[in-house]
């Protein structure tokens, strides 16, 4: 590691000690720069790393709102606007328990590089609350009504109305904020704001929404894992894949591999993970959205239900199946470690891509890269969702919605470039194959590039 790296890496920690993810997502980066600072004494000059480690602003708020009882509640709510050298802040909201500053900045941290890696014109931000719609506060085992994830939105939309726009910060959903929230949140931006305006992505359809917008960071998942694949010749007719969440990004991904005459044998959630060594089936599927999407239920649930599918209680996906090709951890950081890892690759897998952001933990990084397998990291295989973003965007202040198939296309082109081009930059440094270097230098690069041009601000 060059002292340079070295150095950073120091400063950095001893600023944020308490920000275990943050750190992990900063280390997993830098360590894979050294080839591009060599050539590039510029950036050290620029002080670049210094600069992209620090956000640019950072936003913390109170979130005051009222439960069905009456009851005054209070939520913490943030957002990260973490590096606008190419674009305005662009990132999503992530409503969860687990959410801190060091988790929104390590997400925030991920978006600048997975956002540059689209070609789009996007810098990176994240934000999002550490409420909690899966839990009502006032009944244990019950979520939020509607009507309380209703108000906590006004009430979170109250404070960051100011902070967003279409040209200085546009955010989307992430984990527990999909189309719900994101509707009742661009009401009140537009309430506060006196303005129609593309503002948030991942809209309903009859307010500037972009067909596609939903599937595609599970359909761009596969769609690289697809580019890996041919580079090796094979596709994913009979592999058989075991997938982690069950939520926005797993369920699309799955729906994918299924097209693709691939078998799915698992999907998980906080109860545990089914699997059906057949393969999961599309009713079962579409069953598994209306679940977790409209009836807001567990796939404990479903398993009581569904004879075809064995469950265990508190497991992730990675260690039930005996012969595995493919794995697509799609739930939350941290989820695959190196165990897993271990096991995954003694039952045959070789192709792992990832739709969650940084869910493989470092041992389990490691361990794919000295394989040599397939190995994508979340930055540069879930991009699609935040490409789609960027479309809808696009659509949005042409005033114009584009079809189904378009936007599809544009997504595949997207993966395409973005595959090809951590492709080329791993082996124009001289580790051919290794997508994480490969992504982590191409999405430096334009960045880095940007902040040099645009002087020390
Ligand atoms: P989501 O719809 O909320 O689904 C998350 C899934 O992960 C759910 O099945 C959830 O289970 C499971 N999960 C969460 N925490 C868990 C835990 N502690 N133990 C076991 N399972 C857990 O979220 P999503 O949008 O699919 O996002 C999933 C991942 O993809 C996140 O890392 C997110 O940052 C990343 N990502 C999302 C997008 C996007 O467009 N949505 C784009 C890029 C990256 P329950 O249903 O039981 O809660």
């Amino acid at each position: 590691m060059s002292k340079y790296v070295e150095r950073v890496l120091k400063e950095t920690a001893a600023r944020n000690g308490n920000e275990p993810e943050f750190l992990q997502a900063v280390d997993e980066v830098l360590t894979t720069l050294d080839p591009v600072l060599k050539k590039n004494p510029q950036y050290e000059a620029n002080a670049i790393l210094e600069r992209m480690v620090e956000p640019e602003r950072v936003i913390m708020f109170r979130v005051p709102w009222v439960d069905d009882k009456g009851i005054v509640r209070v939520n913490r709510g943030y957002r990260i606007q973490m590096n606008s050298a190419i674009g305005p802040y662009k990132g999503g909201l992530r409503f969860d328990p687990t959410v801190n500053l060091g988790v929104l900045k390590f997400l925030a941290f991920e978006q600048v590089f997975k956002n540059s890696l689209t070609t789009l014109p996007m810098g990176g931000g994240k934000g999002g609350s550490d409420f909690n719609p899966k839990q009502s506060p006032h009944t244990p085992g019950k979520r939020c009504s509607d009507a309380e994830v209703m108000r906590f939105c006004q009430s979170f939309m109250t404070e960051l109305f100011r902070h967003i726009g279409p040209d200085t910060d546009v955010p989307a959903g992430d984990m527990n904020v999909g189309g719900r929230e994101i509707g009742y949140l661009f009401g009140q931006y537009k309430r506060l704001a006196n303005e129609w305006t593309g503002v948030l992505t991942g809209k309903g359809l009859s307010f500037g929404g972009s067909l596609i917008r939903p599937e595609a960071t599970g359909y761009g998942d596969i769609y690289f894992a697809e580019n890996m694949l041919a580079m090796r010749g094979e596709t994913f007719e009979g592999k058989k894949c075991v997938i982690s969440g069950s939520g926005n990004v797993a369920s699309f991904a799955a729906q994918k591999l299924m097209q693709l005459g691939a078998k799915v044998m698992t999907l998980s959630d906080r109860s545990g993970a089914i699997f059906c060594e057949d393969g999961i089936t599309e009713k079962m599927l579409k069953d598994i959205m209306v679940l977790k999407t409209v009836k807001r239920g567990e796939l404990a649930d479903f398993a009581k239900k569904t004879k075809a599918v064995k469950f265990f209680a508190g497991k992730n996906s990675w260690q039930i199946a005996d012969k595995i090709d493919a794995a697509f951890p799609c739930a939350r950081q941290n989820e695959l470690n190196g165990k897993d890892a271990e096991y995954l690759l003694k039952h045959g897998c070789t192709l792992v891509g990832e739709g969650a952001n940084m869910p493989s933990t470092p041992d389990a990084i490691a361990a794919f890269l000295k394989a040599k397998i397939m190995y994508s990291p979340g930055k540069a295989s879930n991009a699609g969702g935040v490409a789609t973003s960027g479309l809808e965007m696009s659509q949005n202040s042409e005033r114009l919605s584009w079809t189904a198939e378009e936007v599809d296309s544009k997504l595949k082109g997207i993966m395409k470039s973005i595959h090809d081009n951590a492709w080329e930059a791993a082996a124009k440094y001289g580790d051919k194959g290794n997508y994480v270097m490969g992504a982590n230098i191409a999405g430096f690069v334009k960045v880095a590039d940007a902040m040099v041009a645009q002087g020390v601000c």
